[in-house]
């Protein structure tokens, strides 16, 4: 009998360059530190702390009860499709149809999905960096062109319209914005969007499409409101409206996003490529997320979780800013602080000891990660670095990502121990002597 051929691999290339999402990675580090007993904070979750709210909990429990738990429309239940049109239209005074409106389990999949169903290989992604860790994760493994759009902390992590112009490119397939911004807060007034958007009308054929990832659209402080760049004339045609029910109703584990689309041609696309990963979403989950937006009790809900991160931000950007070493901008949105950890880096030395590693862990390493992981292990609290949030042109940038979505005392004590943490020169060494190089 003949032999089988010899590949000499297991994964296809494209896999291998899939990138992740860290928040979920430095779970098992968590929970070796617990398992030897520490208690340790939890500055690093991209989840509100709230509980859903009860009418739509109830709501799940009853659409169980009917027993509404078949397949159902892999486009989304017409119901909540509805429901969603007519949010669009309250919210930013769109008039689209159900047709052009796709469920998906989360706000994730579509991130994805859009690089599959707009790229061809060597086409170019333009996505905010630091940003959401998944549009830099796509591109490589679709053959695509990562190219970053980098933040500044100067422009309140916006960037300047001329700053994308000169990225765009005849290549050029798909722009990705968020705004408010994970994991910096960033958030973006009238006039830049209009200015961005002026942008693309002029620099891009109407084929481009715009991904704006709208999930933090209702988590936006000091009685600012949310701008959609579709909201600009001549941008509906062109920009894809990215939400979900993750972040707004405190529903991470509910699995409930969706999309709007220029056409509904495109949306069938998207529909098609549900039909091909996972079918539908379950359609009472999605009973539950229709009652979410059309409960006359969901904005007293939403407004007190909102008022609650706001005031959270207040006393900890205030603390933060008081530590020798970090600098911390006001974020206008979202749950999350990002604070400039450069001085830290230097004082503790992190950045001569990330130079003193072997290359190919400096590689995927950087001083902030180092300050990272040791702020874990030595004083137990866990933050998430500037590289889980895009690392292409990320060298040289020192910063953290804490969520405020913890009590205030749990939040008050995190930063206590950050701040000792900022002076620990003598347990950094140590650290670095020790179990550093393995964990960073
Ligand atoms: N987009 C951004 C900017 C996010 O921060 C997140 C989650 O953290 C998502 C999308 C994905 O949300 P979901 O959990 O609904 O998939």
């Amino acid at each position: 009998m003949s032999k089988p051929p010899r590949t000499g691999r297991l994964y296809s290339d494209r896999v291998s360059v899939l990138g992740t999402e860290n928040a979920f990675k430095i779970g098992p580090h968590i929970a070796r530190l617990e398992s030897e007993g520490h208690e340790v904070i939890r500055l690093n979750l991209g989840e509100p702390d709230f509980d859903i709210p009860p009418f739509v909990r109830d709501e799940v429990k009853r659409q169980l009860d009917l027993g509404n738990t078949h397949y159902c429309d892999p486009k989304g239940i017409l119901p909540l499709r509805k429901a969603i049109v007519k949010n669009m239209k309250e919210m930013r005074g769109l008039e689209v149809s159900p047709e052009q409106v796709v469920v998906f389990p989360g706000g994730k999949p579509s991130i994805g999905f859009s690089q599959e169903v707009y790229c061809n290989a060597g086409d170019e992604v333009i996505y905010p960096s630091p940003g959401f860790p998944i549009y830099e994760s796509f591109p490589a493994y679709l053959g695509a062109v990562p190219v970053p759009l980098h933040l500044s902390e100067e422009s309140n992590f916006t960037f300047r319209p001329e700053q994308l112009a000169s990225l765009i490119t005849e290549r050029t397939r798909l722009i990705i914005i968020n705004f408010p911004s994970n994991p910096t807060g960033g958030v973006a007034d009238r006039e830049l969007i209009t200015a961005i958007a002026e942008v693309i009308k002029k620099k891009c054929p109407p084929e481009v499409r715009v991904y704006s990832d709208e999930i933090y659209e209702k988590i936006i402080f000091d009685g600012l409101k949310h701008i959609s760049i579709s909201t600009v004339p001549g941008m509906r045609e062109r920009t894809i409206i990215s939400s979900g029910f993750s972040k707004t109703f405190a529903w991470t584990g509910g699995r409930i996003g969706y999309a709007v689309f220029p056409t509904e041609d495109e949306a069938n696309t998207f529909k098609n490529l549900n039909i091909n990963y996972f079918s539908c979403v379950p359609p009472f989950l999605q009973e539950g997320a229709r009652v979410a937006l059309e409960h006359p009790e969901s904005k007293a809900a939403v407004a007190h979780m909102v008022e609650t991160f706001q005031h959270r931000r207040d006393v900890i950007v205030k603390r933060l800013n008081a530590i020798d070493g970090i600098r911390c901008k006001t974020p206008g949105g979202a749950f999350y602080l990002f604070p400039n950890i450069a001085g830290v880096c230097e004082k503790l030395g992190a950045i001569e000891a990330c130079k003193a590693l072997p290359a190919e862990t400096r590689a995927r390493t950087s001083p902030a990660t180092l300050f990272q992981m040791f702020l874990l292990y030595n004083h137990h609290v866990a933050t998430l670095d500037r590289n889980s949030f895009g690392r292409i042109g990320a060298e040289g940038k020192h910063y953290l990502r804490l969520s405020i979505a913890s009590e205030l005392s749990t939040l008050e004590e995190g930063v206590r121990r950050l701040g000792a943490a900022a002076k620990d020169a003598a347990g950094f060494e140590q650290f670095m002597k020790t179990i550093g190089p393995d964990v960073v």
